[in-house]
């Protein structure tokens, strides 16, 4: 593999001497070096291939050959691995830390852990997500920690920890007897995971409020508590009536930003659909109808297989007996999308399961259900940076985008598990992790 970088080395060695870089406050210059390069679009694999880093963004990529090592460039030899933009999660929640119902499970979050504790945890799971080579993620909502991803992002951005770009919703909407803290005595308060509202006026004042407090997204749940029925289908309780979303959508469009629903089916993902959200999150049940609707509005689907295939309540109970039919009819769902020609993103609800185990796991489930590898891939980089209105600019290994950079050992589009062992990760144009990469020369 280092014959092939023969040319560029000499050109390196014998590059006549510039102008000096590195006059103070200039941008620092990196090259990496890519055995493999697999953009983040649709073409085919490249390989020796040279991408030049200037500051935080990326100012060229080209055949190794012929791409001249800027003067002063750091090295950064990846010509053993594959190279890849910064993956994107598009459904994340860094304040649940996948809790033990052992240990009090969610109400004990709310009921019990003070916010700089819960902010505390947030942090690490913002870490996680980056060391497992995630450069961007969408994290819908906070679950009782009121506006505290505006606080984890400035955290990032401002460089006081280390984490992925995060665009985050705050509190979320939905209704009275639309999310918990419940059960307990009705004389009691208790918190509530989510801002609750009833009617179009107070659902537009929420909106009004997260937005105006920071939020990126609106993230609005559209069922709520799901059984089996006598049928044997799956039920979802409905949440917000159309004319709710409709004034939480106006709202969040006049700001040019976007609405994620959560909906599982039936009437709640109908309305969903009806009141023109831009992302389904989950979506188990999807029918013919709403498939079609999605491809017609243009709507997004992020489907979090993989958290439905665990943590399953006993056989034979009720929610045991729900749980089960909820992975029977997703897989199914995830097909009629993908074949319909849904736009599919890559999302994983962790947070509901620990920030321990790999993220990139529901690759193989997409996998597993008739995606491509490849098109797996693209639905964690160059298709969620167009929802997520950043196209060009995260998502793509390419001239003029974040230099959010990621490399694995061996070939994912052999084998998708490869993501799950993420090497180098940088970001920004800064190297936070690197298993992978030779010294430079
Ligand atoms: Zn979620």
């Amino acid at each position: 593999m280092r014959l092939a970088f023969l040319p560029l080395l000499i050109i390196a060695l014998f590059a006549p001497t510039e102008r000096p870089e590195g006059a103070s406050g200039e941008a620092a210059v990196t090259l990496i070096r890519a055995g493999t390069l697999l953009d983040g679009r649709s073409g085919p694999p490249r390989h020796d291939q040279a991408i030049v880093v200037r500051g935080q963004r990326i100012e060229a990529v080209g055949d190794a050959s012929s791409t001249r090592v800027p003067a002063g460039a750091a090295i950064i030899d990846l010509s053993s691995s594959t190279v890849l933009p910064g993956l994107v999660d598009s459904h994340t929640h860094v304040f649940l830390q996948g809790e033990d119902p052992k240990e009090g499970g969610y109400d004990a979050q709310l009921l019990m852990a003070p916010l700089a504790l819960r902010a505390v945890r947030a942090a690490v799971s913002a870490r996680r997500a980056l060391e497992q080579g995630f450069t961007t993620i969408r994290d819908v909502e906070t679950e009782g920690a009121g506006y505290g991803d505006v606080g984890i992002k400035e955290a990032i951005e401002k460089g006081y920890i280390p984490g992925p770009r995060m665009l985050v919703v705050t509190r979320a909407i939905s209704t009275t007897g639309g999310y918990p803290l419940e059960g307990y005595a009705p004389e009691v308060d208790v918190p509530k995971g989510a801002q609750l509202v009833d009617g179009p006026v107070e659902a537009r004042k929420a909106a009004r409020e997260q937005l105006d407090h920071g939020a990126d997204w609106i993230k609005v749940y559209m069922t709520h508590r799901s059984w089996v029925d006598a049928k044997g289908g799956l039920v979802s309780q409905p949440t917000l009536t159309v004319e709710e979303l409709k004034a939480i959508v106006d709202e969040a469009h006049g700001w040019q930003r976007k609405v994620a629903c959560h909906a599982y089916g039936g009437e709640g993902l109908h309305r969903a659909l009806d009141g023109g959200c831009d992302s389904i999150e989950h979506g188990l049940d999807l029918d013919d109808a709403a498939v079609a609707q999605m491809v017609r509005q243009g709507t997004w689907y992020c489907p979090t297989l993989g958290v439905y295939y665990e943590g399953w309540a006993p056989e034979g109970t009720p929610a045991g007996r729900r749980d089960r039919k909820r992975a029977e009819v997703h897989g199914p769902s995830f097909q009629k999308a993908l074949k319909a020609g849904v736009r599919i993103v890559f999302g994983t609800d962790v947070g509901g399961f620990s920030w321990s185990e790999p993220i990139a796991a529901e690759f193989s489930r997409m996998v597993e259900l008739g995606m491509s590898p490849a098109a797996a891939l693209r639905s964690a980089t160059s298709v969620p940076a167009e929802m997520l209105g950043l196209a060009g600019q995260v998502g793509v290994v390419a001239p003029g985008a974040y230099a959010d950079v990621v490399a694995v050992r061996g070939d994912p589009l052999k084998d998708v598990k490869e993501l799950e062992r993420v090497g180098f990760v940088m970001k920004d144009g800064v190297t936070f992790k690197n298993e992978l990469a030779k010294p430079g020369p």
